[in-house]
């Protein structure tokens, strides 16, 4: 049982101080009646004895009564037994009384007042012990009890008559005593879960992050948590005034928590009486914090405010809206912001005589700053060019940064299109100006492309248009501007089908690889064959390697594509005589793919060839990202036992450094160093470059050898070692390589004799 409920159990057996003392003066002066009546000396015994049991009660009552502290349950039990105790004794005096009455005197009257205070003290006694049904039980018992059976032993049939009514009193009045100790109990139970539900209630409500407050149907308040008061800094008095929400209201404004305006909608919506939400913004929007008030009227009149301060999850959302139409680099709005706004702009144009142009702005160079100086650099560039941007243009004009290096500039209202052309100049001009960022001087430049809007165009379109044209002007050199072109679409439109068709070859083994021999100037002989890819179309026929290679990129196809040819080549390689190695080209971006160590590992184990005998060549774009890391596969490569060349040397940027700085072992110098190689520059330039790589301990090999004389040309000194060209061979198909080679080798071998290979012993 509760403390609760054992202490209201307590509480009940000591509540009605008034019948235990009516009981004890009415016991007294019965006794005293009954004694003088009979004129016999031993009931007047029973006189003092219930005078002092029933004294010690009383003091018993006063002295629970003054009690001032709540009762534990340890003194619960004490207060309990000293009832019990004073009770049994008093109800063992009565009993014994009354029944010595009724045995000892025949006198009616004597009986009669005997039973009938015995009955009455019987009675009150339930009405007072309910609450512990074993204590009135037994003191029923002890006082009513006796004067039963002392009826029935007088034996005449009116006594036992009397004996038997009263025995069914006695148990009527038990009856009683449990119904009301059930109904007591009843109301305890009641009472202790709705102090415990008040308590929860009470907790809840000043502990929820809203704050609340509800009105009464007679428009007085009836609670305020204390998140309310605090969040309009009220004072709690207000429950206590039972004011209403007028009083409320005027009290936040004076205070200075809400504005008044505020207090009048916040009034109106109460009064209104309809479930409603109204955000505030006070005191005032600049420096206002949102308070979000729920109006929730209630079944029987009246109302429950609920307010909430929503300031941070307004800033929030404000701040996430801002995100997705801002670019958070530059704070230039992003594509979908552009999108809408131009959308707005060519459906309502400001003057619908005048043109509007879009003008896609590409960054050329931008990676390799990225690349080279970091991130944070290439950032800080991006900003600069924003705001370079900014300056440039008017204030109807409108610019939004798409990602990466990518801007789109919205020009409106120009009478021609040579006016974009201008902002499009401008534009190339002023961002290839240079930047001081980080104490480095860097430049880039910029390609323009320029859509001009038509009646009736999308944004989308024009957004496209001026992609393609971006796509020509970068085609044309970069650092340009181009329009869009009806011609245009068509190209592109045939790439899209290039890159269609590209896909399903790799699939469709529609690739081939061609080889092309190298030959060693001192003893003619191949020494290696370059693998050179090529595409067997079924419509356009044997395509060129140069048209495949930038599109299979630019769709990431090339790491795929790569891999075959990587696989393929070392493959072939098994088929030829074992001095010749296999030359194999890898674009920047098969290069730099995260495995390509295991690739290359992988295609020597599956092909068995020897690592020596793969040479892998890289152009000096390869070098150009992430030198550390460039370097350290160069150096894994290396260890290996592959071999590394450096393809096209002086068409790039020909820089002398690379060929110090990363572990190389062959420079394969473009043929474009062979133009005008008759005249004296060219070859002083291709000797030097050939000289000094030599001294680094490179081969050098010559491409694109045509002529007798291009061949005496560049070995007159003896620093080439290795050329490369039609001269020797044109590229041929596997089989025909396969042919030659170990037709050369068998030759050399029976005959001890070096064999060039030529393109007449081709024929
Ligand atoms: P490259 O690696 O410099 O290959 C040499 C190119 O010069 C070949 O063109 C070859 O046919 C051509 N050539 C060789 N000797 C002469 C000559 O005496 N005169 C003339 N005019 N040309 C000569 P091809 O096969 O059209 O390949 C062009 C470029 O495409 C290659 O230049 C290479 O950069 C790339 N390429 C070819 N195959 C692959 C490949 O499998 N993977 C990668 N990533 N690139 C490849
Ligand atoms: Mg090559
Ligand atoms: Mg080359």
């Amino acid at each position: 049982m509760s403390p609760i409920l054992s202490a209201a159990l307590i509480d009940s057996l000591f509540e009605a101080p008034g019948t235990v003392l009516t009981g004890i003066i009415f016991s007294a002066m019965a006794a005293t009646m009954t004694a003088l009546k009979m004129g016999q000396g031993p009931i007047w015994v029973f006189v003092p004895l219930l005078i002092v049991a029933g004294a010690v009660r009383a003091f018993d009552l006063r002295r629970y009564q003054a009690r001032k502290s709540t009762l534990t349950a340890e003194e619960a039990a004490q207060w309990q037994q000293r009832y019990q105790i004073g009770a049994m004794i008093q109800a063992a005096v009565i009993g014994l009384w009354c029944s010595v009455t009724l045995l000892v005197s025949d006198d009616a009257v004597v009986h009669m007042i005997a039973l009938s205070v015995t009955t009455g003290i019987v009675a009150g006694a339930a009405g007072r012990a309910y609450g512990r049904q074993s204590i009135f039980r037994l003191q029923a018992v002890l006082m009513f009890g006796p004067a039963v059976i002392a009826l029935a032993l007088r034996g005449t049939p009116y006594y036992i008559a009397m004996s038997v009514v009263c025995a069914a009193f006695l148990m009527a009045v038990m009856q009683l005593s449990a119904n009301l100790h059930r109904i007591f109990m009843r109301a305890v139970v009641a009472r202790e879960r709705e102090a415990a539900l008040a308590g929860q209630f009470d907790t809840a409500l000043n502990n929820m992050p809203h704050g609340l407050c509800m009105f009464r149907a007679d428009g007085r308040l009836a609670v305020m948590n204390h998140r309310f008061s605090e969040m309009l800094n009220l004072s709690d008095d207000f429950i206590q005034q039972g004011a209403r929400a007028a009083d409320i209201v005027n009290a936040c404004v004076v205070e200075g928590s809400i504005s008044s305006a505020s207090g009048n909608i916040i009034l109106s919506e109460i009064e209104n009486g309809e479930a409603r939400d109204v955000i505030t913004t006070d005191p005032d929007l600049a420096r206002g914090r949102s308070l979000s008030w729920t109006f929730q009227p209630m079944a029987g009149g009246g109302a429950v405010v609920l307010l909430e301060d929503v300031t941070e999850r307004r800033n929030a959302e404000a701040k996430i809206s801002h995100l997705a139409r801002y670019d958070e680099l530059t704070a230039l709005p992003n594509r979908v912001n552009f999108r809408d706004e131009i959308e707005r702009l060519l459906r309502f144009p400001h003057d619908a005589d005048q043109l509007s142009a879009l003008l896609f702005v590409d960054l050329d160079q931008f990676k390799q700053v990225n690349d080279t100086l970091g991130h944070p650099c290439g950032d800080q560039l991006l900003c600069a060019v924003a705001d370079r941007l900014r300056e440039m243009l008017r204030p109807e004009d409108f610019v939004a940064r798409f990602g990466g290096d990518e801007f789109v500039v919205f020009q409106q209202n120009i009478n021609s299109a040579e006016d974009a052309a201008g902002l499009a100049r401008r534009i190339v001009d002023h961002l290839s100006e240079r930047y001081k960022i980080d104490n480095h001087l860097v430049e880039i430049g910029a390609s323009v492309g320029i859509a001009m809007t038509s009646a009736g165009v999308s944004g989308d379109t024009l957004l496209k248009n001026a992609d393609m044209a971006l796509y020509r002007a970068k085609a044309d050199g970069r650092g340009t501007f181009c329009f869009f072109r009806e011609e245009l679409a068509q190209i592109v439109e045939s790439r899209r089908v290039l890159e269609l068709d590209l896909r399903k070859a790799l699939a469709n083994e529609e690739f081939e690889l061609f080889y092309q021999p190298l030959v060693n100037l001192k003893s003619g002989k191949v020494t290696t064959c370059e693998a050179l890819l090529r595409w067997n179309h079924p419509v356009r026929g044997t395509v060129s390697p140069i048209d495949i290679i930038p599109v299979a990129e630019d769709m990431g196809l090339i790491v795929d594509l790569g891999r075959w040819i990587l696989r393929k080549a070392c493959m072939e390689c098994m088929k030829w005589p074992e001095g010749v190695s296999v030359a194999v080209n890898f674009s920047p971006q098969q290069f730099h793919q995260r495995d390509v160590l295991s690739e290359v590992r992988y295609a020597l184990e599956i092909s068995g060839l020897p690592a020596q005998r793969l040479e892998i060549e890289i152009t000096e774009s390869s070098l150009l990202r992430n030198t550390q890391l460039t370097h350290d596969v160069l150096s894994q490569l290396r260890t290996l036992g592959v071999r590394i060349s450096l393809d096209d040397f002086g068409t790039g940027y020909s820089s002398l450094s690379y060929l110090h700085n990363f572990p190389l072992q062959k420079v394969k110098i473009d043929r474009s160093f062979l133009e005008g190689i008759d005249s004296d520059r060219p070859l002083t330039l291709l000797r030097g470059v050939a000289r000094l790589s030599a001294d680094l301990g490179m081969s050098v090999v010559v491409e694109g050898i045509e002529t007798n004389e291009q061949l005496e040309l560049i070995s007159a000194d003896g620093t080439v070692s290795e050329a490369q060209g039609y001269l020797f061979s044109r590229p041929v198909p596997a089989v025909r390589m396969r042919q030659l080679l170990n037709a050369s080798h068998g030759r050399r071998a029976s005959e001890d004799q070096l064999v060039v290979v030529t393109s007449r012993s081709i024929a």
